[in-house]
This record gives structure tokens, C-alpha cells and sequence, in this order.
């Protein structure tokens, strides 16, 4: 499925929920966001209908998030049909990893094979400070979990966010004794930037990520350890933009996705559908195409569905031309 710009089109995120366990400063305001009721939020069974319709015209990899995926009910099932949807290669969920100790082998038996885990930084305290209601314990547990279950790729997110000047060397080292792939994610302006949601994102925050590898290797050389270097055979499988890098001899690697510094628009290759239903052509746009009004109109078929697909297939923008602000918050898109 190509879009108007020729790039083609094979990957949509879903965002299972708007809910979430923490209530990250980047993310959401300390009192949560607004919360869709839950007659807005789309069932198991429509969502699937969707993957359905998608994976016929050409989507062939799903990606869970949220808010936090994992404690939308029904979602091992939810994962175990889509993964069995002809057409569907690959399902992947993004969480914080809180729940993933109890439920890491259900997801895999259910057909889930990688998992990205958010974790922002190893200070215990900080962490405290960021998801404002989490324990880094939690996401550790939850790293652990997605290794000893065999999930794989395992990738780490880390958000950098300037003024919470994070250990980044510290960091990218966790790539160096187990299969972790890190990965360092600039800091976007999406919702909270307009002053509607809350938090304030702001440019002097961004850190370049030609920056963070050069902070990253001045910081190692004064520890005496060695330079990261491009990654060349060993990237992991991924469907995104990241460029990669690797200590030498490292099991793992180390990532960086930049959204703001590096435009990859050029290499976009997905939509996203919201809790609520709405498909979005780009995170940084506030256009929306309303598939759950179709999906509950019992005259409508699968045709209608796929129209609505292709409409905001064809409203994808050519880039997102440094647009500061969205309407909705990550968690409510689903970052
Ligand atoms: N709750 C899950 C989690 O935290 O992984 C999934 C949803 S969360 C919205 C998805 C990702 O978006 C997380 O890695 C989070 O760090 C990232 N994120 C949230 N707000 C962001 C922002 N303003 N800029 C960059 N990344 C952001
Ligand atoms: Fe929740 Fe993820 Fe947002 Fe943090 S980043 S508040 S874990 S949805």
C-alpha cells in the first residue's frame, strides 16, 4: 500500500487505551488526562475487525501501545488473534513493563515475539520523579522478564529530555552484557506543548542525537572505556528509523531515533488508530478519520472500513514540517 508521496505503507500502531499505571511528566499531567469513556473506546472485536481490513490491503505489522497496553483486558487474546490474522507477520507491544513479570508467557504463547520497554534512566530516585507514581523496580522486573521469556528483539526507549540530564553512558552500557537494544528517543512536542494538557515541552529540552553519541563517547573515553561504533551487521530487526551503534563486543545494541534533529518522514511507514477510533496519518497532525462511527453502523461493510483506511492514507503528510503541539497527549495517541 503506497501513500500519496510513494512511501509504502505497512505497519499500523494501535493504541489499545488511554489508561495507564504511571503518569509520566513527559506524557501526561500528574492528575491523568481526561479519560474517553469506555463506550468511546473501541472493543477486542472491532479492533480486530480493523487488523482484519488492514492486513488485506497490505499492513503486515502490528504494534500495541497505549496509554498502557497491558492493562487493557482482553489483550492476550486480542494478541494471540491478531498474530493468527493472514497477513499479519509480525505483533509487537510498547509498555512500560510493569506487567510484564506476570504476564510475559501468556503473551508469548499468544504469538507475541519483541517487546519495546520504556525506561528513562537507572536513578531510582529520578524514575520516582518522571513516572511520578512507579519504582524502577518494576520496569527492571519487567526488562528481566521480556529476556528470560525469550522476547526478541528486547528494545529500551529512553525519552532524553535536557534538563533531566540523564546517565546516558550508564545507559547505553546496559546494551553491553545482555541482548538489549537501547534506545535513545528525542524528546517530541506532541500535545503538552500547547499548553492544553499540561507539561511543556520546550526546543532547549531536544537533545540533538549526533549530540547524545558525542556525550556518549566523551563521557566513555574519560572512563577509559571504548567508543560506541556504528552498528553495521548486528541492528536489530526493527520497522523504524533508528540509526545504530555498538561497544565493541557488546551483545546488545544502542539506538537513536530522531524525530526533530533528523527528519525521517521521508521513510514513514505507518498509521495509527487511537483507543477511541480514530485513525491518525501522522503523531505530529491533529487530523483524525473517524473508522469507529463505521464500525457501529451495522449497515456499513468491510468496503466502508477499508474507505476509511485509505482516506487518511492519502491525507498523510509529506512531513511534519516542525509542528509543536497536538491536540491530544501521547498517551491518548499512542506513542
Ligand atoms: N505506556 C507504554 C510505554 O510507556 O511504553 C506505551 C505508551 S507510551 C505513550 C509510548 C512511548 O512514548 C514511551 O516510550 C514514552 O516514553 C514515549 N513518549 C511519551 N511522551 C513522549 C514525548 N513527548 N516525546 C517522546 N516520547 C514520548
Ligand atoms: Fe504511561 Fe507510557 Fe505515558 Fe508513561 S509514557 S504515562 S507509561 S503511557
Amino acid at each position: 500500500m503506497k501513500d500519496a508521496h510513494g512511501r509504502t505503507i505497512d505497519y499500523l500502531r494501535i493504541s489499545l487505551t488511554d489508561r495507564c499505571n504511571f503518569r509520566c511528566i513527559y506524557c501526561m499531567p500528574e492528575e491523568g488526562v481526561q479519560q474517553m469513556a469506555h463506550g468511546d473506546i473501541l472493543r477486542i472485536e472491532e479492533i480486530l475487525r480493523v487488523v482484519r481490513v488492514a492486513a488485506n490491503m497490505g499492513i503486515s505489522k502490528i504494534r500495541l501501545t497505549g496509554g498502557e497496553p497491558l492493562v487493557r483486558k482482553g489483550v492476550v487474546d486480542l494478541i494471540r488473534d491478531i498474530s493468527a490474522t493472514p497477513g499479519i507477520d509480525k505483533v509487537s507491544l510498547t509498555t512500560n513493563g510493569v506487567l510484564l513479570p506476570r504476564m510475559a508467557a501468556d503473551l508469548k504463547d499468544a504469538g507475541l515475539s519483541r517487546v519495546n520497554i520504556s525506561l528513562d534512566t537507572l536513578d531510582p530516585d529520578q524514575f520516582k520523579r518522571i513516572t511520578r507514581v512507579g519504582t524502577i523496580e518494576q520496569t527492571l522486573a519487567g526488562i528481566d522478564a521480556a529476556l528470560e521469556y525469550g522476547f526478541n528483539p528486547v528494545k529500551v526507549n529512553a525519552v532524553t529530555v535536557r534538563s533531566l540530564n540523564q546517565d546516558y553512558l550508564a545507559f547505553a552500557r546496559l546494551s553491553v552484557d545482555r541482548p538489549l537494544h537501547v534506545r535513545f528517543i528525542e524528546y517530541m512536542p506532541v500535545g503538552e506543548s500547547t499548553g492544553a494538557n499540561g507539561c511543556g515541552w520546550g526546543k532547549q529540552d531536544v537533545v540533538p542525537s549526533d549530540e547524545l553519541i558525542e556525550t556518549i563517547n566523551a563521557r566513555a573515553a574519560a572512563a577509559g572505556l571504548p567508543a560506541l561504533q556504528p552498528a553495521t551487521e548486528s541492528r536489530p530487526e526493527g520497522w523504524g528509523p533508528a540509526r545504530y551503534y555498538q561497544f565493541p563486543g557488546a551483545l546488545g545494541t544502542v539506538g537513536v531515533i530522531s524525530p526533530l534533529s533528523r527528519h525521517f518522514c521521508s521513510e514513514c511507514n505507518r498509521l495509527r488508530m487511537t483507543a477511541d477510533g480514530k485513525i491518525r496519518p501522522c503523531l505530529f497532525s491533529d487530523e483524525e478519520y473517524d473508522v469507529r462511527a463505521v464500525l457501529r453502523d451495522a449497515h456499513a461493510d468491510d468496503e466502508t472500513v477499508r474507505a476509511v483506511l485509505l482516506q487518511a492514507l492519502g491525507a498523510k503528510p509529506d512531513e511534519h514540517h516542525d509542528k509543536v503541539g497536538t491536540d491530544r497527549g501521547m498517551s491518548q495517541i499512542g506513542g
